[in-house]
């Protein structure tokens, strides 16, 4: 099929079939019991691959073209071709519609929503055992970041509070077509054995968020509106640093101590 790749889709279209073979394999290893889902399968490059190795429930895509193209190339035994935005997609439905009892989500993914993606995949943890995903490197770094180096975000934060994350291997831009102008990392995220108690993921969201709207800011200055000083105090957290020297353990015990005192309160 001549499709031309459009920009405002993300697309990057994956070319090299050594790669491809190496992510469909990281995937299979993993998918036992899991309903598979890849996102943005784009022309199938991946999907091929995926369907030789692995029972692939589904595949989301929001390129009406290219809907058109995979539903004409598969039938819909082989694989179910979803037209969605997947911002949009609650995965714990479609668990349930599916049948399986944990999902593995897979895919290159469209690089301008990577974030909100992973932000939205965070918020139906519930319903996932397993990601698999090609991301930009910048954001991989940014997944795997250490507390007190510049990566160290939002994002960060959120995603090792309750994922396990591990960047697989990099991928260099001539591996696709249109190549993209940076380096992608296939990483794999899944859900930690043990995590921190946490009283109220809405105070999780807010503290974080808040603490990084000004990176260079003391977390006094930044969350003064939350917190005061006996407050950083009593959750053991220098209110001096800045939110790139904060850990998830202390976050997860400030936002514990928003939830408490605002229960207190209310
Ligand atoms: N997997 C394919 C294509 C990757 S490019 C390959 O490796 O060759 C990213 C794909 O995601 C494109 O097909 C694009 O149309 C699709 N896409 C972009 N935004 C999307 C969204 N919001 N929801 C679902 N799919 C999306």
């Amino acid at each position: 099929m001549a499709h031309k790749a459009r920009k405002r889709f993300g697309q990057h279209f994956l070319t090299d079939t050594n790669v491809l073979s190496r992510i469909s394999d990281e995937i299979d290893r993993r998918s036992e019991g899991c309903g598979v889902i890849e996102i943005g399968p784009g022309l199938g490059a991946l999907t091929e691959f995926l369907l030789t190795n692995t029972q692939t429930a589904a595949a989301i895509e929001l390129d009406r073209d290219l809907v058109a193209h995979l539903r004409e190339k598969y039938c819909r035994d082989q694989i179910n071709i979803i037209a969605a935005d997947v911002l949009a997609v609650d995965f714990q439905q479609l668990k349930q519609e599916l049948g399986s009892e944990n999902l593995l989500v897979c895919g290159n993914l469209p690089y301008n929503i990577s974030t909100p993606l992973l932000f939205h995949l965070l918020d139906h943890i519930d319903a996932i055992k397993h990601m698999v995903f090609m991301v930009q490197k910048e954001v991989a770094d940014r997944l795997t970041a250490s507390t007190g180096s510049k990566q160290w975000g939002r994002l960060s934060v959120m995603s090792q509070r309750i994922l396990d994350c591990q960047q697989l291997f990099d991928v260099p831009p001539d591996a696709f077509n249109p190549p993209p102008k940076v380096i992608s990392t296939v990483v794999h995220l899944t859900p930690k054995t043990k995590t921190q108690p946490l009283e109220d993921y809405s105070c999780l969201q807010e503290v974080v968020k808040q603490a990084f709207s000004q990176r260079r800011k003391t977390i006094r200055n930044s969350l003064k509106a939350l917190f005061q000083n006996e407050d950083f105090e009593s959750c053991g957290v220098d209110a001096t640093d800045r939110p790139e020297n904060i850990g998830v353990a202390e976050f997860v015990r400030m936002s514990n101590h928003l939830a408490r005192s605002r229960q207190a309160h209310s």
